[in-house]
């Protein structure tokens, strides 16, 4: 644990600790909450690179087209990947076949 905490907002104390949410300043009694960013959770590809929206992926096996009979072939590229709550977190157009949701344990980021 090297995490450094910021200083009391009160008093400029470096001594602040954690407790659950809160952060603590001993040397006034301050309390205050920790806002660090947690809503946002990170979506990462089947070899845990962060994926953002506007990245190219390729797709690493052939995904059934819900509803279809259609096919997204492994290693097919799709461009401009918008990132989405859900069980299929990746909304994209997919060439050849549309707009689908994509899981993103089944795609690889592409370096462009
Ligand atoms: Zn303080």
């Amino acid at each position: 644990m090297t995490e450094i905490l910021p200083p009391c907002p009160e008093c400029s104390s470096s001594f602040t600790y954690q407790v659950d949410m809160l952060f603590n300043c001993p040397e006034c009694g301050h309390e205050w909450s920790s806002e660090i960013a947690d809503g946002q959770s990170e979506v990462r590809d089947a070899v845990g690179n962060i994926l953002a929206d506007g990245d190219t992926v390729t797709v690493i096996k052939d995904l059934k087209v819900k509803g279809s009979s259609q096919v997204v072939k492994v290693g097919t590229k799709v461009r401009g990947i918008r990132l989405v709550d859900g069980d299929h977190d990746i909304d994209c157009k997919v060439p050849g076949i549309g707009q689908m949701g994509l899981k993103s344990q089944f795609v690889k980021k592409v370096a462009e």
